[in-house]
């Protein structure tokens, strides 16, 4: 029989295992799931115990770095995190592992596995198999279902199905069998490298019907270098006859990128289609196309970090750095 693969845990905190970090955390894992060690010979590293709505770009950072200084020594890599921002955290990694050839798997879970009634076993066991597999992206193990890390989405607060991915289909399906969609995989062509660039100056607005110029009047924006903005439908825009209501125009003169995404969930953004979108794309807000909104305000910061100017920024917004977008 070959070796065991073996797999570095790396908990992050979250409801998944509201335990103790290091030594500690593994004990309670194989006790609660003693078949993980079948899989897989697994390491700890406790960077962090936070719920996730604490963490920053800074995290992230961590995170990856963690993960790059240990590339070599492990097959794969298996991240607990709470629920809440892990679709964030999942696309940063995305981004900042450039060239990944080994699978990093995030899961997570609705209740914690101290609980007699818990999708925390079963999530862990999931994604320690699946990190076994030659998966060479960064993805997420939740629910039965394993997703490309930067297109999925929070979708249930108490659905044990909580993530979705609503642009891309499921790279697998853990049930009675594994089922792996390896035509869906990423087949990394760059050498890999980590990038940790980042700049957090990002800020995500939402559209609604009224919240126009006037009203962000009162909002300093100098600070920011880059805006999500998610608009209605298609990427449409409102305008006052063909006046702009949203300041697109003066932000963009100022440098500032505005890449904008749908409200909606599913599909991708034209700017093309209607007047507010054709009104936004001449003043050179950026179209997000089929980007979640958690994926746009990560790649944006990201490409903020990694460009010098606004144009710049727009030419790393146009590619697609790991499968997130197309
Ligand atoms: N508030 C928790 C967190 O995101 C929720 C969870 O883990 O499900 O850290």
């Amino acid at each position: 029989m070959g070796r065991k693969p073996s797999i570095l845990l790396v908990t992050t905190g979250g409801t998944f295992g509201m335990l103790p970090g290091g030594e500690g955390f593994l004990r309670s894992v194989l006790r609660a799931a003693p078949e993980a060690r079948r899989i897989a010979d697994l390491d700890v590293r406790s960077p962090f115990a936070l719920d996730s709505s604490s963490l920053t770009p800074d995290h992230w950072v961590a995170l990856a770095r963690l993960i790059a200084a240990e590339m070599d020594r492990y097959d794969g890599f298996v991240v607990t995190h709470g629920t809440d921002t892990l679709a964030y955290t999942a696309a940063a990694l995305s981004f900042m592992l450039e060239g990944l050839r080994k699978p990093v798997v995030l899961t997570g879970a609705q209740r914690p596995l101290a609980e007699i009634r818990n999708d925390a076993r079963a999530n862990l066991i999931d994604a320690v198999e699946t990190a076994t597999r030659a998966i060479p992206e960064v993805c997420v193990a939740f629910g039965g279902v394993v997703l490309r890390g930067n297109r999925c989405r929070k979708w249930s607060l108490s659905d044990y199905r909580a993530f979705t991915s609503p642009n891309f289909p499921p790279l697998g399906e853990v049930g009675a069998d594994f089922a792996l969609h390896k035509n869906r995989l990423l087949r990394p062509r760059r050498r890999f490298r980590l990038r940790p660039e980042i700049d957090p100056r990002v800020l995500h607005l939402k559209l609604a019907p009224g919240l126009c110029g006037s009203r962000l009047d009162g909002l300093d924006l100098s600070t920011v270098r880059g805006v999500v903005l998610e608009a209605f439908g298609a990427g449409n825009v409102p305008l006052d006859g063909a006046r702009e209501i949203f300041p697109m125009t003066e932000l963009t003169r100022r440098g500032v990128t505005v890449l904008v995404v749908s409200g909606s969930e599913h599909g991708r953004v034209d700017l093309e289609r209607y007047a507010g979108g054709r009104a936004a794309a001449r003043a050179a807000a950026v179209s997000g196309g089929d980007l979640t909104a958690e994926c746009a305000v990560v790649k944006l910061m990201c490409a903020l970090g990694r460009a010098k100017d606004a144009r710049a920024v727009r030419r790393e917004l146009h590619r697609d750095w790991a499968g997130e977008t197309g």
